[in-house]
């Protein structure tokens, strides 16, 4: 093995210590305790686990937790004004549309209910076209995880050659955005792009994010290459890979994150840090 280990683990404590103390300099300060409201609608068992896993770090990090559960028929116009009427309550800083909403229901349309000064998730248009803009917004957790995982490890991003392999909402197109803004130069690929090794042997970070285990693997990547691994994929032996082949990419990156324990235990607290921001208004 020769890449080092981009260790998301010990990262994510270091966050959460540093996050415990700012919210308790928030609360000091504001006498308020930053609340988060997760808005889920019932029957996607993932998804109770995800939520329960959040509840469990609020408590954790002594931030307020609300769970506004909704039936799994709910009609979508009781979704949209639930989620208007938790963005209009005062005493909720962060509001968490919990996906994904059963078949019948339009996630685009539910957002449009939410205040963009609420979504801890980066997903209204707002947020969207503020990051696209380069400017402050919030903005999602999963790439916004793992560009402070880049820089927790020091690696310089500026004038260099980067490839996202995905180009989805949540972690695609806004990990693409954050590299340029970083001063990357950034290719994105996605299912269409023909010969993806060709353009991953140009660049010196590679960051995944597709959903198929195993999808770029050594010889694709440039030698020292950094490699950013957002793929969670389980097996049909319960095992939880990355959508790298961690046993070639290793011996040929320079720097690698594992799965599990690289990006994933970072983005739950970058959804805390959202809440905090969107808290202080
Ligand atoms: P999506 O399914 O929404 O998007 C996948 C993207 O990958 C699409 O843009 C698709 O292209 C592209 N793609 C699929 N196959 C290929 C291929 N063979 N070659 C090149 N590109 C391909 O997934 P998400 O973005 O939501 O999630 C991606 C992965 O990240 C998943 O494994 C998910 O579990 C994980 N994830 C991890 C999180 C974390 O905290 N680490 C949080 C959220 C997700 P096209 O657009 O053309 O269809």
């Amino acid at each position: 093995m020769s890449a080092l280990l981009l260790d998301g683990r010990q990262f994510a404590q270091e966050l959460k210590g540093e996050l415990q103390a700012e919210i308790a300099a928030f609360k000091q300060e504001r006498g308020i305790v930053p609340q988060l409201v997760v808005v889920q609608v019932q029957g996607d068992s993932a998804s109770e686990r995800y939520v329960r896993s959040i509840r469990k770090l609020c408590d954790n990090l002594d931030m307020s937790f609300r769970l506004e559960l909704l039936p799994a028929d709910v009609p979508q116009s009781v979704l949209n004004e639930t989620i208007a009427t938790v963005s209009a309550d005062a005493s909720a800083h962060g509001v968490l549309i919990q996906m994904p909403l059963p078949g019948h229901l339009s996630a685009d349309q539910a957002v449009m209910h939410l205040d963009y000064r609420k979504d801890v998730d980066g997903v209204h248009p707002i947020n969207v076209g503020l990051l696209a803009q380069g400017r402050a917004a919030l903005v999602p957790n999963t790439p916004a995880g793992g560009m402070a995982l880049l820089k927790r490890y020091g690696i310089d991003l500026r004038g260099k050659r980067a490839a996202v392999v995905g180009r989805s909402a949540v972690v695609g197109r806004p990990m693409a955005l954050l590299l340029l803004r970083a001063d990357a130069t950034v290719t994105v690929c996605h299912s269409r792009t023909p010969n993806l090794a060709a353009v991953l042997h140009e660049c010196d970070l590679v960051a995944v994010a597709a959903g198929r285990a195993g999808l770029v693997t050594g010889d694709m990547l440039r030698p020292g290459a950094v490699v950013v691994d957002f793929g969670i994929n389980v097996r049909d032996d319960g095992q939880i890979v990355g959508d790298v082949d961690f046993a070639s990419a290793v011996e040929v990156a320079g720097a690698i994150t594992p799965v599990p324990g690289g990006t994933g235990p970072v983005t739950n607290v970058m959804l805390l840090r959202n809440v905090l921001t969107a808290a202080r208004g």
